[in-house]
């Protein structure tokens, strides 16, 4: 018998199982992929960490979860700048002087704040209300039309003016010349990769792979006192009130017979007609490494498209529209009546978190159940 059975080895729950086994609980883990980490999982193809699910680069703001995730991981000094291809067209990310004076020709950030006014104004937004407002308020109609319209409407399945504006707030805009995709103090990619980082994170600790929860249920609930569920929340009431909406990712990753792809870790596709979203070059995050290919002969690509969540696929992003919130706040309150099981993560708690709020929540929580 456990204290606690943690469903999930992503960073949520590797994070809540080292902090309930340190202060002296009994933790078993179980994963139903073949490999811990979840969606930061890394493998290495030709000597690069390939990050399997996607693209992760770590920042954060907090200095308690910085401090936590480098005792277990050194940190290379990657910064993300990421490159918008608008057919052939290439603009720098996020939205800064650079990428002013490629739309518009402007050299101030007078200039560029006026250019931005100019076309806010002429769209007569005055509060916006969804993500196509909220876009052109902040960045001007060109900017919305050629970087932000298409890569949106293929990352999300849905129109712009139908999706929340918090989704595009992510992005910093910046009358500077600085291509850091982040406002963060601290930044990096763990060396040797993310699969090695929660592996030190699990270190000693029981993980079972290849274990679906649902398939034994009762069994596995019977293992231990608590349970710790990071997986969707609307499968663990049997979508019961209706399945909530996802966005998943497929990757075509290919290894190619060149140093260089693309000469930058990602490259998003910002018109509607390029059927990817982005492509990543992963040997790039490694950084410091490679740079005219002297190192490594190949390299490794990964094509992301996205699509609806169907069952079977991966759910990777939470909708947070108003429809899905509402469904969220229903299965919300069959989770509060739920005794012996506490829902955590991405997935369990259906919020568009990024890595370090993962890990600020599974460090509150465990705080809590300490
Ligand atoms: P997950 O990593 O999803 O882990 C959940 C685990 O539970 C999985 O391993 C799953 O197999 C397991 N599980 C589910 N159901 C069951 C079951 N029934 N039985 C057993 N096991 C089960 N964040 C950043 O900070 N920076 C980034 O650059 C960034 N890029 C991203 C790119 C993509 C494409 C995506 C999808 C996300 C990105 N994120 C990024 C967010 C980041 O991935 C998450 O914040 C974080 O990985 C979530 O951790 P988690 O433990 O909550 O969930
Ligand atoms: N976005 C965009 N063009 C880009 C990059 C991002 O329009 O070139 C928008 C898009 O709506 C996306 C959102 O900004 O969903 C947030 O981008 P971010 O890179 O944070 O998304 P994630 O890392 O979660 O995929």
């Amino acid at each position: 018998m456990f204290d606690y059975l943690i469903v999930g080895s992503g960073l949520y729950g590797a994070t809540i199982a080292r902090e309930l086994t340190d202060s002296g609980k009994s933790v078993l883990v179980i994963d139903k992929r073949p490999n811990i980490a979840g969606n930061v999982y890394t493998k290495p193809v030709e000597g690069i960490n390939v990050h399997i699910y996607g693209a992760h680069i770590f920042h954060t703001n907090n200095k308690e979860v910085w401090d936590y995730v480098n005792q277990f991981a050194t940190f290379n000094r990657f910064t993300n700048s990421p490159v918008a291809n608008y057919k052939g067209e290439l603009y720098s990310l996020p939205f800064n002087m650079y990428t002013f004076n490629k739309m518009w020709g402007v050299v101030t950030p007078e200039e560029a704040a006026a250019r931005i006014a100019e076309q806010k104004t002429a769209a007569g937004i005055t509060s916006p209300a969804n993500l196509e407002e909220q876009a052109i308020s902040l960045v001007g109609t060109d900017i919305y039309e050629k970087l932000i319209k298409g890569y949106t409407q293929k990352q999300w399945g849905r129109p712009c003016d139908q999706l929340p504006a918090f989704i595009i707030k992510r992005l910093p805009v910046r009358l500077t010349f600085d291509n850091n995709y982040f406002n963060a103090l601290y930044q990096g990619i763990p060396i040797g990769g993310y699969t090695k980082m929660v592996e030190r994170i699990l270190d000693g600790i029981e993980v079972k792979l290849n274990t679906d929860y649902f398939t034994n249920r009762d069994y596995w609930n019977s293992v231990a006192e608590k349970v710790i569920y990071t997986g969707p929340i609307d499968a663990y009431f049997n979508y019961s009130l209706g399945n909530l909406e996802y966005r998943s990712v497929r990757f075509e990753t290919e290894v190619l017979d060149k140093p260089n792809f693309q000469g930058n870790a990602a490259v998003n596709y910002t018109d509607a007609e390029t059927p990817w979203t982005r492509i990543i070059e992963h040997k790039w995050f490694e950084f410091g490494k490679d740079e005219n290919g002297n190192d490594l002969p190949k390299t490794v690509i990964s094509r992301e498209y996205s699509s609806e969540w169907k069952p079977g696929d991966e759910p990777y992003y939470p909708v947070n529209d108003e429809k899905n919130s509402t469904l969220y706040r229903q299965y919300k309150a069959l989770a509060e009546k739920e005794d012996k099981v506490i829902f955590g993560g991405r997935l369990g708690e259906y919020k568009y978190y990024d890595m370090d709020q993962v890990i600020s929540e599974a460090l509150s929580l465990s705080g809590k159940l300490k």
